[in-house]
């Protein structure tokens, strides 16, 4: 078996250990004659997927009774939508943090719903950052306030999360799980599972139960928070692959410790920034503050050396480092399942090109 670093934003690297115990099941779904892709999701092999699932997510981020997890399609974009159709009312206004690519589009988004206020604007600054979590004038009576914790393109990252009259809403498509959270200080938290979860098609959505219940009723009922709530996340079929890879990936970071795992994540950034910062040659794209433990983005002297770094690192099985192509340069995908060997191989690639190049 071959397998190579892969440095991929999203879909991003899953643990071996679940890719196996996948393939092990795929055919013959623990001993049921078909694969768990073929089982009705009303059955009972299914649901013990989707409730071993829900519950290791319960465990693992400690979900107080106060909030519901649920398990949804369309991505951390269909989020965009479904949080101001949900939660903000026609006389009501939102308030929304932008830090970059993903903050903008769920601007965008529920402009086309409601009223918004962009409260902290540095969505274009260089270095990149994200607004400082004391400095935001919120609107009184804001429906909510929403934040993207990992702008996984410009590689800054929350540190420390702002405090709201109004519900805190985030987006942690790219952090989710990577690092301790106090979930009852959010009203509503949401990830695409790409990232740090499991396989694109199912998003992870921890809401509040009470903020959920005053949601807008006349609305569709696919797009209501407490139709989903209600049918225990199967009011249609489930992504059910995905979600028995999530219940993988979920059991492999509990058995791993997700304290250990969260320390790990700190460790493999470090490395890398410790890196960059070692070198005259390659510069961090993110300030100091706001540097992200998932996403770690830099530049090279020149646009012509980024483009041959991203080439040899390839031919050097250090795949997919090439930056997102809105704004260039590198960018390293360090998710939970991402191996320190594998940072310590981008760290040696990264000083022998400098000693070739620099
Ligand atoms: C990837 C990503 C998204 C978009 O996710 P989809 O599941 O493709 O809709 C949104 N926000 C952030 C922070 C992301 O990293």
């Amino acid at each position: 078996m071959s397998r190579i670093y892969n440095f991929c934003a999203g879909p991003a690297t899953l643990p071996v250990e679940v890719l196996e115990e996948a393939q092990k099941d795929l055919v013959d779904f623990r001993g049921c004659g078909m694969s768990i892709m073929e089982c009705s999701h009303r059955g009972k092999e299914y649901m013990a997927v989707q409730e071993e699932a829900i519950a290791n997510i319960n465990e693992l981020l400690n979900v107080p009774d106060t909030h519901e997890v649920l398990l949804l399609q369309g991505g951390a974009s269909g989020q965009f939508a479904m949080i101001p159709m949900n939660l903000l009312p026609a006389d009501g206004v939102a308030d929304y943090t932008n830090s970059g690519a993903w903050a903008i589009k769920a601007i965008k988004e529920a402009k086309n719903v409601g009223q918004v206020n962009v409260i902290a604007d540095c969505g274009k600054d260089v270095p990149t950052r994200v607004p400082s979590p004391d400095a935001l004038q919120q609107t009184p009576g804001a429906a909510y306030l929403h934040i993207t914790s990992n702008e996984t393109i410009s590689g800054a990252q929350w540190k420390t999360f702002p405090t709201s009259e109004a519900p805190i809403v985030a987006d942690m498509s790219s952090d989710i799980l990577s690092r301790s959270i106090d979930v009852s200080t959010f009203g509503l938290i949401y990830a695409g599972a790409q990232k740090n979860l499991g396989p694109s098609g199912v998003t992870l959505v921890i809401v509040r139960k009470d903020l959920a219940a005053a949601g807008n009723s006349t609305i569709p009922n696919i797009m209501r928070y407490q139709t989903h709530i209600d049918n225990g996340s199967m009011y249609n079929t489930p992504p059910c692959f995905a979600i028995y890879i999530l219940a993988l990936t979920t059991r492999w970071l509990k058995n791993a410790g997700p304290e250990a795992m969260y320390k790990q994540n700190v460790d493999k950034a470090k490395r890398l920034y410790d890196a960059l910062d070692a070198s005259a040659f390659y510069t961090g794209t993110a300030a100091l503050e706001c540097r992200s433990d998932m996403n770690v983005t830099f530049r090279l002297p020149s646009e012509e050396l980024e483009a041959q770094f991203a080439k040899e690192s390839t031919a050097a099985g250090l795949m997919q480092l090439k930056g997102h192509r809105s704004v260039g340069g590198l960018r390293a995908s360090i998710y939970n399942a991402f191996p320190t060997d594998g940072v310590d191989a981008l760290v040696a690639f990264m000083k022998d090109f400098e000693r070739a190049n620099g």
